[in-house]
Formats: C-alpha cells, sequence, structure tokens
C-alpha cells in the first residue's frame, strides 16, 4: 500500500511557471473526509490572481502556439512518463481529500491518461483538408489554429481525470491554460503542474487559480480568456454557459446527471445485480455516470431487491486507504447531511427505505463523513428523491410495466448523462440504443464513460454547449478553422471581377 498524503502545507495558486501564494487572503479548509478533520488550507484567489494567471498565459501562447505540433506531442509524452511513475502519489492525493477507496483513485488517473495519451496524437489530429485546384490555379485548404487563453473549471468529484478531459487537448492544440480546480480537493491540480513544468512545458502555457465563484466570474468576464470548458452541477453549469456567451465565450458546460439502469426480464439477474451496486455506491455514488435509478421491468423487481438489499448491507464502508475498502466517506459534511436529508425526504414522499445506510460510525473515524448505502424500492417518477439528483450512495427503484414504458421514462427525465440497458435481447438492445435521449449509452456496460478518442458528453440538462469533451470534439473545441484560398497567377493581370467566384 503506497503512503498515505499527508501534506499540511496550504494549497495555493501555480502561476507563471512557479507556486504562487497570491494576493488575495481568504482561505478556506480542505478536509480529510475519512477522519473530517481539517487537513490543510486553499487559498481563494482574488480578482488580481486571475489577473495575473491569465496575463501569464497570455504572454506563452505566441512560442507555444507557434511550436511545431508535434514538438508540443513530445512534451506531453514526457509528461505521460512522469504521470505514470506518479500514478499511485496522485491517487494518494485524491484519497486524501475526496475520499474513494484508493483503487478507484487509482482507476481515476488511469482514464486521464487515456487523453494524455490520445493528445499526443496532436500532429495527426490537427492535419487539415487539401483541395488541389478548387478552380483553375486556384488550392483550398482549411487548417485548425489555437483560440489563445482558455479556462477550465472542475467539480470535486474527479480532481485528476475532469481536468486531463480539458488540458492535455488544449494545450497539446497549442492555447495556453488556466485550470480552476474544485476548492474542496485543490492539492492534485499543483502535482499535475509540478509535473507538466518537469516534463519542459514553458510557463506560463499552463496556471492554477484555486477559488471560488469570485475566481470562476473572473475568467469568465475576462476578455483574454477565449473560452471556457466547465464541469459540475447543472444550476452552475447553466450559469457559466449563459454568463460565459454573454462575454462572447465558446464554452462547453457539463452538468450534472440521474442516470437510469433499465434491467429487462431478461437479463442475466445476477450481472444485472454487481452492475448496480458497483455503479450505485461505487465512489460513494459521487460520480456524474453512477446509476441512481434502476428501472426493473415486469417481475425483474421480485428477483432483484433481495439480492440488492443484502448487498448493500454487506458493503465494506471505511477509510479509502484501507485495502478492503468498497466504499470511502462523502466528501464533506454538507454532502453527508444533503444526503441523509434526501434519505428522510424519500421516506416521508412514500418509498420504501428497503435498507437505510443512516448513521454509518466507522470504528477509529468516528469524525468521518461516513454513510452506508442505501436503497428504496417503489420510488416513483413524482418524487423528488426520483427528480433530483443525490449524488451519494442511494439506489433508487422504479417499477415499470414493459419496455417502452421503460424507455419512456427514462426520456422524460430533465438529464440524460449516461443510461445503461441490461438484457440478452439483441433487437431490444438496439431500439434501446437508438431511441434512448441520452448522450452515452451502455448495453450491458454500467458505466459507458467513453474512451478517449470518443469524446465525453450527455444530451439534454446534463450539457450546456454543442461539443463533447475530448476526443475529436474536444480538438474542434479548442480550435477555430481557417480557410485557405491560394492562387499564384501568371504575371499578365486580367482586370477586377465583380461576379461572385464560381469553378472555372
Ligand atoms: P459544483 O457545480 O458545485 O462545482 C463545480 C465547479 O464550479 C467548482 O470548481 C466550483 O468552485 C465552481 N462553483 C461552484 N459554485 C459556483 C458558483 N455559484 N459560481 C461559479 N462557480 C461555482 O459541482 P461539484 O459539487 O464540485 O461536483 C459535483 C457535480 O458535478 C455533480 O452535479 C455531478 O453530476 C457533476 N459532474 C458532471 C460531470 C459530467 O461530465 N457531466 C462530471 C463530473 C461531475
Amino acid at each position: 500500500m503506497p503512503v498515505p498524503f499527508t501534506d499540511s502545507a496550504e494549497v495555493a495558486h501555480f502561476i507563471d511557471g512557479r507556486p504562487a501564494t497570491g494576493a488575495g487572503d481568504r482561505t478556506q479548509p480542505v478536509f480529510n473526509p475519512a477522519t473530517g478533520a481539517e487537513a490543510r488550507r486553499v487559498r481563494l484567489a482574488a480578482a488580481r490572481d486571475v489577473e495575473a494567471a491569465v496575463a501569464s498565459a497570455k504572454r506563452a501562447f505566441p512560442a507555444w502556439a507557434d511550436t511545431p505540433p508535434i514538438r508540443r506531442a513530445r512534451v506531453l509524452l514526457k509528461f505521460l512518463e512522469l504521470l505514470n511513475q506518479h500514478k499511485d502519489e496522485l491517487a494518494a492525493v485524491i484519497t486524501a481529500e475526496h475520499g474513494k477507496v484508493f483503487s478507484d483513485a487509482q482507476g481515476e488517473v488511469s482514464r486521464g491518461i487515456d487523453i494524455v495519451e490520445f493528445a499526443c496524437g496532436i500532429p495527426q489530429l490537427l492535419k487539415g483538408d487539401y483541395t488541389d485546384q478548387v478552380s483553375t490555379g486556384i488550392d483550398n485548404w482549411t487548417m485548425r489554429q489555437p483560440l489563445g487563453v482558455v479556462a477550465g473549471i472542475t467539480p470535486f468529484n474527479f480532481p485528476v481525470m475532469v481536468p486531463c478531459w480539458m488540458f492535455p487537448v488544449a494545450i497539446a492544440a497549442g492555447n495556453a491554460f488556466v485550470l480552476k480546480p474544485s476548492e474542496r480537493d485543490p492539492s492534485a491540480s499543483l502535482l499535475i503542474a509540478r509535473l507538466l513544468r518537469e516534463a519542459g512545458l514553458p510557463d506560463g502555457v499552463f496556471n492554477v487559480v484555486q477559488g471560488d465563484k469570485l475566481a470562476v466570474d473572473a475568467l469568465l468576464e475576462h476578455p483574454d480568456v477565449k473560452a471556457v470548458s466547465f464541469v459540475g452541477s447543472t444550476p452552475i453549469a447553466n450559469y457559466i454557459y449563459e454568463t460565459g456567451a454573454r462575454h462572447g465565450k465558446r464554452v462547453q458546460a457539463l452538468g450534472g446527471a440521474k442516470n437510469h439502469m433499465v434491467v429487462m426480464p431478461d437479463a442475466d439477474i445476477d450481472q444485472a445485480v454487481d452492475a448496480l451496486v458497483g455503479a450505485g455506491y461505487g465512489s460513494a455514488g459521487e460520480r456524474c455516470m453512477a446509476i441512481s435509478v434502476a428501472v426493473l421491468v415486469g417481475d425483474v423487481a421480485d428477483k432483484v431487491i433481495p439480492k440488492l438489499a443484502e448487498r448493500a448491507r454487506a458493503l465494506v464502508v471505511k477509510n479509502g486507504m484501507e485495502p478492503d475498502a468498497e466504499m470511502g466517506p462523502v466528501v464533506t459534511r454538507q454532502a453527508l447531511e444533503r444526503i441523509e436529508g434526501y434519505i428522510a425526504l424519500g421516506a416521508e414522499e412514500g418509498a420504501e427505505l428497503v435498507v437505510d445506510g443512516r448513521g454509518l460510525k466507522v470504528e477509529g473515524h468516528e469524525g468521518g463523513f461516513f454513510t452506508g448505502g442505501t436503497l428504496f424500492d417503489r420510488v416513483t417518477p413524482g418524487m423528488r428523491i426520483y427528480r433530483e439528483e443525490i449524488f451519494g450512495p442511494v439506489l433508487a427503484c422504479v417499477r415499470v410495466a414493459d419496455f417502452a414504458e421503460a424507455v419512456r421514462l427514462v426520456n422524460d427525465h430533465e438529464f440524460g448523462n449516461g443510461v445503461a440497458c441490461y438484457t440478452r435481447d439483441g433487437h431490444a438492445a438496439r431500439e434501446f440504443a437508438r431511441r434512448i435521449e441520452v448522450g452515452m449509452v451502455g448495453i450491458n456496460v454500467p458505466i459507458p464513460v467513453p474512451m478517449a478518442w470518443h469524446g465525453f458528453g450527455g444530451w439534454k440538462r446534463s450539457l450546456f454547449g454543442d461539443m463533447h469533451a475530448y476526443g475529436e470534439e474536444g480538438v474542434r473545441f479548442y480550435t477555430r478553422q481557417k480557410s485557405v484560398m491560394q492562387r499564384w497567377p501568371e504575371s499578365t493581370a486580367k482586370g477586377a471581377e465583380f461576379a461572385m467566384p464560381t469553378a472555372r
């Protein structure tokens, strides 16, 4: 087992290639969720700190944008090597501040590494189109050029992977980047910044400003920030999209979720139960792709619920650094109170509380933010525990009569991030994938997070903007197309032309 992360130094910014305390004097505690103790404090940027980070990025941009893509890729290749060397160190930082179990944190770092590997292919990804002889003596080609300074604002639940959805592609494409990580688990961002510098990234190409709404607003309003990528809850995503657009920026804002898993009567029940337990309770339900609703079709509920209940009661919940932990604490006391508040609400609303995870105490960690796995049966679409994102280890089961009702239920929900269908019927699976109004679909796959070259994004109120994160959509988001037409005429001039040019 690797050494747990215990650094108690204040978490500051990283501007112009070095750590920076910044001008602001506000700070906020960062907790170890497993003990409930304040572990360190994070600085909260003042507008002047954002100004310094953007100014540094703006200075660094022209030379970086002019660096041949293959040389930018070589810096990323070196970074990739360093990330692999420091994988467990990063995972320990994640567990220390987020709480998720160490093996899950290792998985998070691996999924971030996937995107860095993808971004190393940037010379191929930036290759333009070319048409010889669009008209006699004229050639036309398109190329994609970087935007300038771009910003990323990220949530607490993936402090390494979600920033990696953004900055590797953005900087590979020639932009300079300013990251505003979550103030709840900010330390991983500084380790990333240090490794990028060690890899040879020029100062100013990657900056970190720690902070809250004040820093976010300063980025949204800054005229030199050309694009903003956001991942977080839906109300904030909506705000970022509207505010960024009002300030003339390109915005992709990924929001919240309520992911359903439909279990058809012909599904392999044991496989479906395994999938529901892992996807419902893994990472204490604090994943945007967690399954929070099981849609049980026909007579499936009576087979699934007893098995689910047994598994939810048997979950091993403890400090995420313990090798046998299956679920760690949730991120903060406020999150714990919100989740347990929803469990009380569900019972009041008339759902059947089959397993109640509230009030769980972990020996030796009595102050930790722990709650057990909770299971509700007979949840109905009118209930708030069905409609709203709880973002904790609470699985709500809805019973439906048939496939059509299951599809209708999913499509009527305001969120459309991820969805899964467990079945052994190929026709039902195909119909499901085609008819469902959700951005990422799993057929017998509970958490269908697309690989690095496919791009990630939901539909409806789970994504504001039109481009998904990473993959080729990511390359498009961080670049703009230029079309060049070129003619090298013979030396004799033919006079001005006033009609719309057409192919000759
Ligand atoms: P959050 O919306 O509270 O915070 C996200 C970021 O926004 C943080 O950096 C935070 O500092 C900033 N922020 C918070 N309040 C703000 C405000 N009023 N004005 C400006 N900025 C503000 O989200 P969170 O609790 O950190 O993360 C959990 C949420 O993220 C869940 O809703 C989850 O579904 C969502 N999420 C979505 C995806 C996805 O891909 N769709 C991925 C991961 C997480």
